[in-house]
């Protein structure tokens, strides 16, 4: 049987085309919605403006070439783990779940991953800040002191490989069904741009709420920007509810 080594080049192809697609999502979602939060008034009637200043097209600039770079990076161990997964290596499953329990494993395992995403990126961001590191890893996310949508796969290229291995390998080990995976990269994608808009698109009594004063969004990483400390999550307040970093919201 073919092995995954004994087709390098199906390998490049797939991180080829791996590379195009996550560009192409990037341009195609952050594009029009750049659009109809700057330019129309008609999309968001009820979205608060959190950016104190228009968005600047030298960091607009900046955002885009950042991105582009990472989408290299994160397309590589995402491509290793494809190849894999054709050959029945990984933990991605297919096919219709059985019964409820499957059902119910399909919910449970897109919380895990999204969890374990959380409390990677809370901890490697808070070290992040650190001094030492800040400079070399992540000084190239924080020029967009106001963010825009095109901030939001921004990262210097050394905090995009403490990032793109993870959810690969979590596919190594935590069983996942494909149409699973794919809802996460969309939310993940989703919860990225808007919470860089530089706008807050949720309205304020769900912000509010029981279930959305637990949740990241755009008022909540906005002043993490504009702050440079506290606010450290990337879904969920709970690490920095837990671990008093939690600098609140940008009211309306
Ligand atoms: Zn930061
Ligand atoms: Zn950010």
């Amino acid at each position: 049987m073919e092995t995954l080594l004994e087709a390098p080049h199906q390998l490049l192809i797939t991180y080829i085309a791996l590379t195009f697609i996550i560009q192409l999502r990037y341009f195609l979602i952050v594009g029009p919605l750049h659009w109809m939060l700057w330019n129309s008034k008609f999309y968001f009637k009820n979205a608060f403006k959190l950016s104190k200043s228009p968005p600047n097209p030298k960091t607009i600039k900046h955002e885009i070439k950042l991105s582009l770079i990472s989408s290299f990076i994160y397309a590589a161990p995402t491509a290793v783990v494809l190849e894999m997964w054709k050959y029945g290596g990984t933990a991605i499953y297919s096919g219709v779940p059985e019964g409820m329990n499957g059902w119910f494993w399909v919910i449970l395992s897109m919380f895990i991953y999204l969890f374990v995403q959380d409390a990677w990126f809370y901890w490697t961001h808070r070290l992040m800040h650190k001094k030492t590191l800040f400079k070399w890893m992540h000084s190239g996310h924080h020029k967009s002191i106001q963010p825009t949508p095109w901030a939001s796969f921004s990262f210097d290229p050394l905090e995009a490989f403490s990032a793109a291995w993870l959810l690969p390998v979590l596919a190594l080990l935590v069983p996942i069904h494909i149409y699973a995976a794919f809802a996460l990269l969309m939310i993940m994608t989703v919860n990225a741009i808007f919470n860089h808009a530089g706008w807050e698109i949720y309205p304020q009594k769900w912000i509010e709420g029981s279930w959305g004063k637990n949740i990241i969004t755009a008022s909540h990483h906005n002043l993490h920007h504009t702050n440079f400390k506290g606010n450290y999550g990337l879904y969920f307040r709970f690490w920095d509810k837990l671990c008093n970093t939690d600098i609140g919201l940008i009211k309306r």
